[in-house]
């Protein structure tokens, strides 16, 4: 269905990025992967699927490697017709000891690099009449736990931008909707899982159980492949007329 497409997933070296880079290579789309860490083994996996691949360490909190990274994808394979804005980090803390640099790092990165990816991605989804932009936003785009202030705010305004781009993208061939997933076991939130089982004394499943039990009611992860199909229909032509939404994947925990 995406043969001749090219993606550009953003902090696609692990968890959910990896899983919708794969998904969309088994459309058939190339893909550009981004992240830290290695890159190796991702870029093998995504080349098994029988795709091209590139990669590029750009920094997302990085304005003009930003900029590079969308034009080294254009450069590289021809086109950037499917933009995933999935780059993101987190930290916990109260707001009186959230520590300022991280959150300005929280917001860049989670937030202000979609703005960037997006205003280079655009001129050329538009003169091509076809593009999706795919926001990763998470439940707390739709609802806040303490301690997650940056996270949130992140998250929250993250959806307001898609909403903004899909007003401006509305009569054309482009489209912009956000996923807005809960837990999911990647290593963003194995760290929250250890934390606590070193904080409460607790084992790691332990740990595990309770994180679930606290917020998401079908007491499962979501997993990034379940993300991955989901960013695969947004590709497609029955989601088209599919603008600004922001569809949950979080086991009934905004539905409480
Ligand atoms: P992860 O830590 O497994 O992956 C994050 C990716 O982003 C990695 O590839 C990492 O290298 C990359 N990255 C981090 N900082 C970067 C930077 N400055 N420049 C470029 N790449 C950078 O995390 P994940 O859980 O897969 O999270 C992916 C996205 O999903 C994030 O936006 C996160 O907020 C969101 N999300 C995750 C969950 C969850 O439960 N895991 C839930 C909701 C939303």
């Amino acid at each position: 269905m995406l043969k001749g497409k090219t993606a550009l997933v953003t902090g696609s070296t692990s968890g959910i990025g990896l899983g919708i880079a794969l998904r969309l290579a088994a459309q058939g789309a190339n893909v550009m992967l981004n992240g830290f860490g290695d890159h190796a083994g991702p870029k093998a996996q995504v080349e098994a699927l029988g795709v091209k691949c590139g990669y590029s360490g750009a920094d997302m909190s990085k304005p003009a490697e930003i900029e590079a990274l969308v034009k080294a994808t254009e450069a590289e394979f021809g086109s950037l017709d499917i933009l995933v804005n999935n780059a993101g980090i987190q930290h916990v803390a109260n707001v009186e000891d959230f520590p300022p640099e991280k959150w300005d790092a929280i917001i860049a990165i989670n937030l202000t690099s979609a703005f960037h990816t997006t205003r280079h991605a655009l001129p050329g989804m538009k003169a091509r009449n076809w593009g999706r932009v795919i926001n990763v936003a998470s439940t707390h785009g739709l609802v806040a736990s303490a301690q997650k202030s940056a996270y949130v705010a992140s998250k929250h305004g993250i959806l307001g931008f898609t909403k903004a781009l899909a007003l401006e993208t509305a009569t054309t061939g482009v489209t912009a909707n956000a996923i807005c997933p809960g837990w999911v076991l990647t290593p963003l939130v194995q760290k929250q899982i250890d934390d606590r089982a070193a904080r409460e004394g607790i084992s790691v499943e332990a740990a595990k159980r309770d994180l679930l039990g606290e917020k998401q009611p079908s007491l499962q992860f979501t997993t990034p492949e379940q993300l991955g199909d989901l960013a695969v229909f947004m590709c497609s032509p029955a989601a088209d007329n599919l603008r600004g939404a922001a569809i949950n994947v979080d086991g009934g925990w905004a539905a409480q």
